[in-house]
């Protein structure tokens, strides 16, 4: 289905556009224009020292927001875009210090999603963080976007969103490149690709964040989010189960059947229904034995933030 061009028009008028990404919903606006940047901050109450995503539809358009592209940043774009990786790098002059938040760095990724990438490549690079108002989950479905903002923002509806978490964020720039927000592209794939340690430097008690968006809490849902402890019986009905073994059934209990991936995919949106539902508690199983699989970090630092 091709894109209808009232998006494009959109854009190109200084408007904001919200379009699905393999990730999460973005809030698109133009990523050289600084009044459309404004708008999403506005629109999003978010906080102006929070910086934006760069998404690109072609890896070459890096070259316009950095002053040079390291080897190492290449073997993780051949490796990891488009996907689920933003790549911090030195910014060059021109970039507006909207996108930037003032930081002399810039975050890039390419999305990997079909729509994505057709809308960016007919309006150019644009900045999109999650469609969500600041405090809000992240988007994963066109409706969430809808029951954030209403009619005030053109959304693209690409059906839910295959990951569900926000992507990786890498940073490139210092002595000790580090992941600062895990996503489902784990450490090991991006040590498997550069031959050497990476950091992890996303722990909440840091003083001082490498990435802004650390300091900010994130979502948590008016139902109180706990670990399970022990075996549910009998189920309350006021609480929301997200179980990984199949063992329980009721009409409160979503099973994911070791399917952290599903769980990752659906986290967010059992969010929102769990309020709209009027649930008291969200109980979800811990994931002890399934610690080799890549996204268990994302997941735990995201399930970690919504914790009452
Ligand atoms: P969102 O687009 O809402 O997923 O948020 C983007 C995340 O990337 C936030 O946590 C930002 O703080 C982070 N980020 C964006 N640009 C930079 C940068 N230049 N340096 C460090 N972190 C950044
Ligand atoms: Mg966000």
């Amino acid at each position: 289905m091709p894109i209808d061009q009232k998006y494009i028009e959109a854009i190109k008028a200084g408007d904001i556009v919200a379009f699905p990404t393999e990730t999460v919903y973005g809030l698109g606006a133009d990523a050289w224009n600084p009044d459309a940047i404004q708008k999403v901050f506005t629109v999003k109450g978010r906080p102006s020292d929070n910086p934006l995503i760069v998404h690109v539809s072609r890896p070459d358009q890096v070259y316009d927001f950095v002053r040079d592209v390291p080897d190492k940043a290449l073997k993780l774009i051949e490796a990891f875009w488009p996907g689920p990786f933003t790549i911090i790098f030195k910014k060059n002059p021109e970039v507006l210090d909207a996108v930037t938040a003032g930081l002399d760095t810039v975050a890039i990724r390419m999305p990997d999603h079909p729509l994505a990438v057709d809308f960016i490549s007919q309006t150019g690079p644009l900045v999109a963080p999650s469609a969500n108002k600041s405090g809000k989950p992240s988007p994963t479905k066109a409706g969430h976007v809808i029951e954030d903002f209403g009619n005030s923002v053109l959304v693209i509806d690409g059906g839910a969103t295959n990951i569900g978490l926000e992507s990786t964020v890498f940073d490139l720039t210092d002595i000790q490149p580090a992941i600062l927000r895990p996503g489902s592209i784990s450490r090991k794939q991006v040590e498997d690709v550069l031959h050497e340690k990476v950091a992890e430097s996303f722990f909440h008690h840091l003083k001082t964040p490498r990435s802004p968006g650390q300091k900010y809490s994130h979502y948590k849902p008016k139902a109180e989010v706990q670990w399970l402890s022990g075996t549910p019986d009998p189920l309350n009905k006021e609480v929301l189960y997200l179980l990984l073994t199949p063992e329980i059934s009721g009409p409160n209990v979503i099973t994911y059947n070791g399917k952290l991936d599903l769980l990752a995919k659906e986290l967010y949106d059992r969010f929102r229904q769990a309020d709209h539902d009027g649930y008291r508690y969200i109980a979800i199983e811990p994931f002890d034995d399934l610690t080799d699989h890549p996204v268990v970090p994302a997941l735990l630092n995201r399930i970690e933030k919504a914790l009452s």
